[in-house]
């Protein structure tokens, strides 16, 4: 990897998928936080969304995002991505990154079971997901990273979680981390998300990037494939800062 200093001619290509279903607790915030960071040094960003009945086509993109959504949505996604099965793995394999939050870490497992049917996801993960019964995870989540891939030195992930579903892993991806505060997957075994290879799970949403601008980078250096130029920005950091303190005073 080198390191840029001037970046005129890179560029980020980032799919949404279902930005008008997927979209709770600001998934466009996430995008917008990619956006600006790309802009601010310089880096080209391109964004394409897909709707259901859509095409997943062309140039191959940097980086797939899937957000959270009600269960609903979720069945009316789930059924139309196995269009896009082949393709988003294939991807994936070649470099694309592929980041789903809450209702679209779900998806990006083999499948989450419901109380009205079972919705299909892409089995880019080894994980099921299971609409039990018992109380809602809702609340603040602080993350210890331990997935070198994410996070190449120790990092927190702090965001606010809100799901039904239990997710639980095999043994073909590994977790984000650890919850230091908050249920996590399943809210037993302690795990958080879930990586494998290209591929990244989160229950946080937030928005998961505004409150973790290091995480943001990470991303942007994955699509670019270049060690980035530290950007300036206390309130960024600072927000970081200040959500994972609000989130230990409140476990
Ligand atoms: N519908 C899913 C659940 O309740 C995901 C919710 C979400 O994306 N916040 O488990």
């Amino acid at each position: 990897m080198v390191t840029v200093s001037s970046t005129p001619d890179l560029v980020v290509r980032m799919t949404v998928l279902y930005p008008d279903r997927l979209n709770l607790y600001a998934d466009r915030g996430n995008v917008l936080v990619l956006a600006q960071r790309c802009r601010r040094r310089g880096i080209a960003f391109e964004l394409t969304a897909v709707h259901i009945d859509g095409t997943f086509g062309g140039t191959r993109p940097d980086l797939v995002y899937l957000g959270g959504g009600q269960d609903r949505d979720q069945r009316a996604c789930g059924a139309d991505l196995q269009r896009h099965r082949e393709a988003l793995a294939a991807a994936a394999a070649d470099g694309t990154t592929v980041l789903g939050v809450c209702g679209g870490f779900q998806l990006l497992g083999h499948e989450y079971v419901t109380p009205d049917g079972t919705i299909p996801g892409l089995g880019l993960l080894d994980a099921v997901t299971t609409r039990r019964e018992g109380p809602r995870l809702v609340g603040n989540v602080v993350v210890d990273v331990h997935a070198a891939e994410v996070a190449p030195e120790p990092r927190r992930l702090v965001g606010f979680e809100n799901h039904q579903g239990r997710t639980e892993l095999g043994a073909g991806c590994r977790p984000l981390g650890t919850v230091l505060v908050g249920a996590g997957n399943n809210g037993d075994d302690h795990f958080e998300g879930a990586v494998a290879g290209t591929v990244i799970g989160t229950y946080l949403h937030g928005p998961l990037l505004a409150k973790n601008a290091w995480f943001a980078d990470q991303l942007i250096e994955r699509a670019v494939g270049a060690a980035l130029p530290a950007l300036v920005d206390r309130f960024a950091d600072a927000v970081h800062v200040r959500a994972v303190e609000a989130a230990l005073v409140t476990r």
